[in-house]
């Protein structure tokens, strides 16, 4: 038995990165990978914590160097798995959560079996496309890129173990919390 893995994907807007944040404010035990990414911070958003943010430089030697357990372009940026903090965590007994999108997810099925797969799904289209319009971050040409890539993201749900609809924040992220807290048989 062992702490669990869970891979959290979904389409943009869903609202993956809300949930993850409910989950660490209500569960201290888990521990959520800090994913490296090429992108310029949103708004509020702090390095080290929602992201590292890195230069196009230093992603290219991190991918040279072996250091992400999966790395992926999405939308015009890079975004990577650091691999070591991961594992040490997880060693500690820590219930690891990783927030990524789908070509991500396929690697990480590859490379750690033991991951478990869960997808995030909106409760209709109209209200995927609300929150990614709502939440005013990215300009009309960015959020229409996104959306062409969530029909494709809304289209491999089945290729995951679990879906959690997110109608509300606190339900979705009290399900989370569920698959964390449940010991994995291998
Ligand atoms: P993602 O990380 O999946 O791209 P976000 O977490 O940024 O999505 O959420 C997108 C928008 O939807 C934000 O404005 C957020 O406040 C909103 N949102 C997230 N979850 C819900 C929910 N359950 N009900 C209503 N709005 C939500
Ligand atoms: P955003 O720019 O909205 O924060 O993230 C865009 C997409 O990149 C989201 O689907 C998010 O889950 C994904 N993402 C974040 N970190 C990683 C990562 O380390 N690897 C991969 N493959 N995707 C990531």
């Amino acid at each position: 038995m062992s702490t669990p893995i869970i891979v959290l994907a979904g389409p943009s807007g869903v609202g993956k990165s809300t949930v993850v944040q409910w989950v660490r404010e209500h569960d201290p035990r888990v521990w959520f990978s800090v994913s490296a990414t090429t992108r310029a911070p949103r708004p509020g958003e702090i390095d080290g914590e929602n992201y590292h943010f890195v230069s196009n430089e230093r992603f290219d030697e991190m991918v040279r160097n072996h250091e992400f357990l999966e790395w992926a372009e999405y939308a015009g940026n890079r975004y990577g798995t650091p691999l070591q903090p991961l594992l040490e965590h997880q060693a500690h007994g820590r219930p690891v959560l990783l927030e990524i999108e789908l070509q991500g997810v396929r690697q990480v099925r590859d490379r750690l079996p033991q991951a478990q797969l869960v997808f995030l799904a909106p409760p209709s289209w109209e209200e995927l496309v609300a929150r990614l319009t709502g939440r005013g971050t990215e300009d009309p040409a960015v959020v229409e890129r996104r959306l062409v890539t969530a029909r494709e993201e809304l289209a491999a749900e089945a290729e995951f173990h679990t879906s959690i609809v997110n109608s509300s924040v606190e339900s979705a992220g009290r399900a989370l919390i569920d698959l964390l807290e449940t010991p994995s048989t291998n």
